[in-house]
């Protein structure tokens, strides 16, 4: 019997962000700055498209007032990649319908993350970690101090499908908790389907998102710069463990925000899978 998982795996940058290199490593120089890409991913599988992380929220950024009210600072800056929405965008650059994103799963819920929920609040079930939830609506405004913006998720409309732990979220898509970050942030362990056989790449993947925002976060295992509750030093236990269960399945490691994997990343999904068939 064939068991079923995910076809086809496409990468979106929804973004960018320019901000100090101690966000994604703690301890480093405050005066070295990155331009890190803000991450999507596009999976299909046998019910549709699945969609991982969606974003900034565009009016936050585009209306002066709000952005001075969101985004106070200089030392992050958000850019956004056209003059529409990020998501609408891409998906229409690789000839995929909104239409056919049945649901949405959230790593965590920082601005860069869960700013497009709007587009999909009342049309698809939204999967995240429950205490993630809990914590984004609890204390206001302790959560904002930490870049999670109520706004973005605060909506009765949002189907919510909340997980406590490790959770499958669809045929061959297993999201992981990654606690530390932010207190209910997750990664995400993509399997092929078993028809992907014979061309000798791994049969999946392991998405670490912002528990791991860097290459070097994993490979030399330092902590990140951003948690909520947890001392830094307690960020890398989930990297340890996200490196393990990937070295365990034979599937690659991708960190969440890296310049260099990401754009890499995207061309390899391409290369391998082709693109989008209508
Ligand atoms: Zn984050």
């Amino acid at each position: 019997m064939t068991k079923s998982g995910v076809r086809r795996i496409v990468l979106l940058t929804l973004g960018w962000e320019d901000l100090p290199k101690s966000v994604s490593v703690y301890g480093s120089s405050p005066t070295e700055r990155m331009r890190e890409p803000v991450p999507g991913v596009l999976l299909q599988t046998d019910g549709g498209w699945v969609l991982l992380d969606t974003g900034f929220n565009t009016a936050l950024i585009r209306d002066p007032h709000l952005r001075r009210r969101y985004f106070p600072s200089l030392e992050y800056q958000p850019l956004l990649p056209g003059p529409g929405e990020p998501i609408e965008e891409s998906l229409a650059e690789i000839g995929v319908d909104i239409d056919d994103i049945h649901l949405v799963a959230l790593s965590h819920l920082h601005v860069d993350h869960a700013g497009g929920l709007k587009l999909f609040a009342g049309r698809v079930p939204v999967h995240a970690q429950r205490r993630e939830v809990e914590y984004g609506l609890s204390n206001h405004p302790e959560p904002q101090r930490h870049a999670i913006f109520r706004v973005d998720f605060d909506d009765p409309t949002i189907d919510w499908r909340l997980a406590d732990g490790e959770a499958e979220v669809a045929p061959g898509i297993t999201a992981v908790p990654t606690y530390g970050h932010t207190p209910g942030h997750q990664s995400f362990v993509v399997q092929l389907d078993d028809s992907f056989t014979g061309d000798g790449g791994p049969r999946g993947y392991v998405f670490a998102f912002d528990a791991a925002d860097l290459t070097e976060n994993i490979e030399d295992e330092l902590a990140i710069g951003g948690f909520i509750d947890v001392d830094p030093e307690e960020t890398v236990e989930p990297i340890r463990r996200l490196k393990r269960l990937a070295s365990d399945l034979g599937y690659p490691l991708i960190p969440g925000h890296d310049p260099h994997v990401w754009p890499e990343m995207t061309r390899h999904f391409h290369d391998r899978f082709g693109p989008v068939s209508r």
